[in-house]
């Protein structure tokens, strides 16, 4: 039927009367699947109580989806072609609002202190436009933004690079980054077809669960991170290789092994061998030394 907005007949009419083309530097490629939206909302636990934060809504094919099943939804569209769109698509659920606003640059705990109730749990459900997943995801979560999870459609490779553990061909610094903030878990791959235009690459649901507390005791996150990264930057050398690489400045090379030595740490061991609490604690033993 064409009752809901993401069926290809509704989607195509749409786009139709508004004359309304895609622009891929927006990263627009619109769902035409309502049951992979449901599951999508289904996944994320949304409920009548849930409050949800919306990217990109497009024509509003998940959108429409969201305001039937949660309690509210607001929703960060950056193109202004679609804003007159959406007006209509979206009139008759009178629970959404979407707000004209790049998401990078949005105030969004600002918008969740306005738009819901204290104590309301608020999730982000998104399609993410791919060219910017990374930047999104690691805005909000560096930011602390309080949402209780993100369950988000992105880029299949980018969504195994955040859910890898060690020893995991996809393992690397966004792994860490992502996992020091959230459990993160792929909960379903979602085939090509579903989409109008279909993208060039796969696609995964992510669900990432904010954590209550880090699961790691760092002593500077930013430096923390510095370790992570200096450690994956050449992904075939040794760790003691890309930390001497890493502390070029220093002239007693000596100290890159003496500390992985203290940390306990083989030096000859690769980045992608090492757990989030082996990372900690290299980065606490350098920070505490050399810092
Ligand atoms: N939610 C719709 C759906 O699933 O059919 C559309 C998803 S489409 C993959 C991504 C959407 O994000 C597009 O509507 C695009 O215009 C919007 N977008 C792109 N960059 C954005 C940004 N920086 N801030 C907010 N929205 C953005």
């Amino acid at each position: 039927t064409d009752k809901w907005i993401a069926t290809p007949t509704r989607t195509k009419a749409i786009l139709e009367t508004y004359g309304f083309t895609f622009k891929k530097s927006l990263g627009q490629n619109f769902i035409i699947d309502v049951n992979i939206l449901q599951n999508i909302i289904r996944k994320a636990g949304i409920d009548k109580q849930a409050g949800v934060i919306e990217v990109g809504p497009g024509i509003g094919a998940l959108t429409e989806q969201l305001a039937i099943s949660a309690d509210k939804v607001v929703g960060y569209e950056i193109d202004q072609r679609l804003y007159p769109i959406l007006a209509n698509t979206l009139g008759p659920y009178p629970n959404v609002n979407i707000l004209h606003e790049d998401i990078l640059e949005a105030d969004v705990k600002r918008t969740i202190d306005a738009h819901f109730e204290p104590a309301q749990p608020v999730h982000v459900v998104a399609n993410l436009p791919y060219y910017i997943t990374t930047p999104i995801l690691m805005k909000l979560l560096r930011d602390h933004v309080p949402v209780t999870s993100l369950t988000v459609m992105i880029q299949k490779e980018v969504a195994d690079r955040m859910a890898a553990g060690p020893n995991h061909k996809s393992y690397g610094s966004l792994s860490i980054a992502v996992q020091y903030y959230t459990e993160s878990a792929i909960v379903m791959n979602v085939p090509k077809n579903v989409f109008m235009p279909p993208p060039n690459v796969d696609s995964s649901v992510l669900k990432l669960v904010r954590r209550e507390q880090a699961p790691v005791q760092v002593d500077n996150e930013e430096y923390f991170f510095a370790i992570v990264q200096a450690c994956f930057a050449q992904r075939r050398k040794t760790l003691r290789n890309n930390l001497i690489r890493h502390f070029k400045a220093m002239a007693d090379k000596t100290i890159v092994s003496d500390t992985l030595k203290k940390a306990g740490i083989d030096e000859t061991r690769r980045g992608e061998s090492l757990t989030m609490a082996e990372f900690a604690v290299l980065a606490n033993t350098f920070y505490r030394l050399i810092e």
